[in-house]
């Protein structure tokens, strides 16, 4: 579990495509490499200044069903057109290192992830206006106006499903949206639980019961 003892935590952030929840969780790994990010596995062509292995492990359809049949994926889904999946095994490892964990994920995963990991902490983020998302998802240039208008067409569908999760930035300055994020973190990390994990030693010198 999330919270439970010796693992790290589990984030998950979610939110309409081009809101901003990738240059987010980027300014947040950057001001804390605490934080590990899951690289998920995509049938998504790359984009123009994207890395494989970097941004995805970009894979074909055939393999995703393989991995999928053995059991590879933490959880999937069919978003915009491609199918997208968590790697189950590097999660695994990484929370019983005692590593917080970050997954951008859509919402049908948040919900997967939720059944699994009930500790999870996950934040929904929102564009000012829908105006604001076009005009996000037209000027970072990576994807074809029919892309966009599928991406657009998709918002409302994924905004509905803000209310079922812990935590909702509103991503209009993008430094305050950041440190909103950085503060998430933080405050998961000073649960009691957490900190008498990270801080064993004092707790027993202190005598903190628990
Ligand atoms: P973006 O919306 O511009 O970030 O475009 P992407 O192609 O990077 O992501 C498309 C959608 O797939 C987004 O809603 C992501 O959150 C979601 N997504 C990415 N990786 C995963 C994953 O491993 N699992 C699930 N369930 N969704 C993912
Ligand atoms: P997502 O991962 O949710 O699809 P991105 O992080 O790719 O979104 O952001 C979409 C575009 O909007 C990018 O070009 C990014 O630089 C820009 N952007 C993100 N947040 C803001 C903000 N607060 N103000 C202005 N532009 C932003
Ligand atoms: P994009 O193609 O723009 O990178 O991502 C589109 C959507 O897919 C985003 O909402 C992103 O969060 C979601 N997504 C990316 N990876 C995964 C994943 O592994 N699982 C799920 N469920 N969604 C993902």
């Amino acid at each position: 579990m999330a919270t439970a003892q010796n693992t790290g935590l589990l984030f998950l952030v979610s939110a309409p495509s081009g809101a901003g929840k990738s240059s987010l969780v980027h300014a947040l790994i950057e001001s804390d490499p605490r934080v590990h990010l899951s690289i998920s596995f995509t049938t998504r062509g790359i984009r123009p200044g994207e890395a494989d292995g970097r941004d995805y492990n970009f894979i074909s359809l055939e393999e995703f069903e393989q991995r999928k049949q053995r059991g590879e994926f933490l959880e999937w889904a069919f978003v915009h057109g491609n199918y997208y999946g968590t790697n189950k095994l590097w999660i695994e490892k990484e929370l019983s290192a005692g590593h917080d964990v970050m997954l951008e994920i859509d919402w049908q995963g948040a919900f997967q992830v939720k059944k699994i990991f009930p500790g999870v902490i996950s934040t929904f983020i929102l564009p000012p206006s829908i105006e604001t998302l076009k005009q996000r998802l037209v000027g970072r240039g990576t994807d074809a106006p029919e892309v966009i208008a599928k991406r657009l067409s998709g918002a409302g569908a994924e905004i509905v499903h803000a209310p079922q999760f812990d935590y909702v930035i509103i991503n209009r300055d993008f430094d305050q949206a950041a440190r909103e994020l950085q503060s998430i973190v933080a405050a998961a990390r000073l649960r009691f639980s957490q900190q008498k994990m990270r801080n064993r030693e004092l707790f027993s010198r202190l005598g903190v019961p628990g």
